[in-house]
């Protein structure tokens, strides 16, 4: 295709503001997918996220459209993830395109993912193209979101798109606008191959996929090539465009997207945002390289049955195969046996892989606290990053701590504002900005990292009915006074529950946490204490008293089902428990204990 008849889009949006509805729309009115075989968010492949409804990996279409003035143009979706843990996909691929469609729930309005994913589509050189989505619904109010564009985002709005995904309601306007606003590619097929290796994943029949966008040169099939960065070189095996099945065409010149395979063994041999060029005739200088994304957020996971530890192990390492920014390494706790230490991109990314390795594979598991890469600088001047609480060095030895930091953006409606900026303030926040627009405020805040992942998203949802909307970046590290909570039970410390924490909030957290432990583990025989200490000082304590012979004593006499009832949840209670020293501890009780409420 020659490049006047290509256009390259992504679609940028807040959550539930309609973008895979919108791309269904606009595969299926152009013919893309035959209706009978549409179905609904054709881009959003795992089922996972389909029930999730979230876009994980990014994904692709090549739409053939044929426009009013009677040209057929091709028009390459690069579908994008849209929660804040994706941001790095996000990024990436929005640099293997020129435009983006803006789409903003005109019931809603801009939300902070709007606005973190147009901040990328701009820095990315985009030209942007308004588009007012769910204008079927009676609560829709484009010309107030319009103007709410114009004010927080700054572009142009007076044209947008009045749009229906559900109903198809300005489809044709939207793909007219596509042809009429967004710049075709350049490129030149003449020059040496250079192309941008947006992502790659592993399939279990093709192996390694690698979705490739060409800028200059032309790529076939049996070509050598070269992946800049690693200096690899490989034969290319299939060529092809996503129509959004797999097809097969004969080459790929400048503009164009698709993928090839190349016996690429495994994903992490493939560097997203690396420059392929011919072996032979390669090109100069490669394509600035994207940012990797790195593992925020850390947590064991034990198989609930020991003996599972072999089947987690293949799980954990078909997943990475498939998701290089998932790390892993074997772990041995002292109360949880052999398991893997995690790194993830965030809580988002923690839970989705957890849910994987539970319903894919079918194997229970004990998820320990949450926790984020401190950076440990022992008075020898060494500094060692530390992913597990349970490792602290000794303090004797330890000259200070600094925590990862990150810039929070919340917008929310002006009622619910004094909570946020309550639970922020709770959470060791410091206030960067606070700006209005229209009845809904834009609070900046320096947050510690490790005061958000354990439950901070849920909390702002519930302080907010649901109407808060977050994103956050990385800001770097910062000295404070961390210290690590040790929980004893039974006079033997848990290493799995042990975390770092604030030294103010201290006793505060070990208080909280040895109550809901006294809540979560059953009585026993004997009287259990649970206590926190920072070192060797107790900070908070409780006794579980010792519970008597007979557990359904307390059903006072008759009631047979109730007894029935409660001997059944014993014994379900029993299958999730690990035993610590004599201490059966069920499993929730690891990631209960640490949400504040
Ligand atoms: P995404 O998270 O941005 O991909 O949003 P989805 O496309 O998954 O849409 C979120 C929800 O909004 C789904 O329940 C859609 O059916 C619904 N939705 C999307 N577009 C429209 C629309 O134009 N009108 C109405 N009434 N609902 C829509
Ligand atoms: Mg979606």
């Amino acid at each position: 295709t020659d490049l006047a008849h290509i256009r390259n889009f992504s679609i940028v949006a807040h959550i539930d503001h309609g973008k895979s509805t919108l791309a269904d729309r606009l595969i299926q009115s152009t013919g893309t997918v035959q209706d009978r075989d549409m179905k609904e968010q054709m881009l959003d492949a795992m089922d996972i996220e389909r029930e999730r409804g979230i876009t994980i990996k990014a994904n692709t279409v090549r739409i053939d459209y044929k426009a009013q003035n009677g040209e057929t143009y091709v028009l390459n979706l690069i579908d994008t993830p849209g929660h804040v843990d994706f941001a790095y996909e996000v990024s990436r691929s929005m640099r293997a395109v020129e435009g983006s469609l803006l789409v903003v729930d005109s019931t809603q309005g801009v939300e902070a993912q709007t606005l973190a994913n147009v901040y990328q589509a701009i820095d990315a050189g985009h030209e942007l193209i308004p588009v007012l989505n769910k204008i079927d619904l009676p609560a829709s109010e484009c010309d107030r979101v319009a103007e709410q564009i114009e004010d927080v985002i700054g572009i142009d709005a007076s044209g947008a798109i009045r749009v229906s995904a559900k109903t198809g309601v300005g489809i044709p306007e939207t793909l007219e606008a596509i042809v009429a606003h967004l710049p075709a590619p350049t490129g030149d097929a003449n020059a040496p191959l250079k192309a941008m290796l947006v992502d790659s994943w592993y399939d279990s029949y093709l192996g390694v996929v690698v979705l490739v966008r060409i800028m200059d040169g032309i790529l076939k099939k049996g070509d050598r090539v070269r992946m800049m960065q690693n200096g690899s070189v490989h034969g290319v095996e299939r060529i092809g465009v996503f129509r959004p099945k797999m097809e097969k065409v004969e080459s790929l010149g400048p503009g164009e997207i698709g993928f090839i395979t190349a016996s690429i063994k495994q994903v992490r041999d493939t560097k997203v945002g690396d420059t392929i060029t011919h072996d032979k005739a390669p090109c100069d200088t490669p394509l600035p390289g994207f940012k990797p994304s790195v593992p925020v957020v850390f947590c064991g996971l034990f198989p609930v049955d020991s003996s599972e530890f072999e089947d987690l192990r293949e799980a954990i390492e078909k997943l990475a195969l498939n998701d290089a920014s998932f790390s892993y390494e074997m772990e041995t706790s002292a109360a949880l046996g052999f398991g893997f230490r995690c790194g993830f991109l965030g809580l988002l990314h923690l839970e989705v892989i957890r849910d994987r390795i539970e319903r894919e594979y079918d194997i229970e598991l004990i998820t320990t606290a949450p926790s984020v890469i401190y950076h440990v600088f022992m008075k020898d001047g060494t500094m060692e990053p530390l992913h597990n609480p349970a490792d602290m060095p000794d303090l004797t030895y330890v000259d200070h701590i600094e925590e990862p930091r990150i810039k929070a953006t919340i917008l929310v409606p002006d009622e619910y504002l004094g909570d946020v900026l309550k639970l922020c303030q709770d959470r060791r926040g410091i206030q960067l900005d606070l700006t209005y627009a229209g009845s809904r405020a834009m609070v900046v805040y320096d947050l510690p990292l490790n005061e958000v992942v354990f439950d901070f998203y849920d909390r702002l949802k519930s302080v907010t009915k649901g109407y808060a909307s977050f994103d956050y970046q990385m800001e770097g590290y910062r000295e404070d006074l961390l210290v690590k909570m040790s929980i004893l039970v039974n006079d033997e410390p848990v290493d799995a529950l042990s975390m770092m924490v604030h030294r103010d909030r201290a006793d505060m957290r070990g208080r909280a946490m040895v109550e809901k432990l006294k809540e979560l583990i059953p009585r026993h025989m004997f009287k259990i204490p649970i206590q926190a200490a920072i070192g060797g000082k107790v900070i908070a304590r409780e006794t579980l008293s010792a519970m008597r012979k007979d557990v359904t004593a307390k059903c006072y006499g008759g009631d047979a089902t109730r007894k029935k009832k409660l001997l059944e949840k014993q014994k379900a209670g029993k299958k999730k428990m690990r035993q610590f020293g004599k201490v059966d501890i069920p499993q929730e009780a690891f990631i209960s204990a640490l949400k504040m409420d």
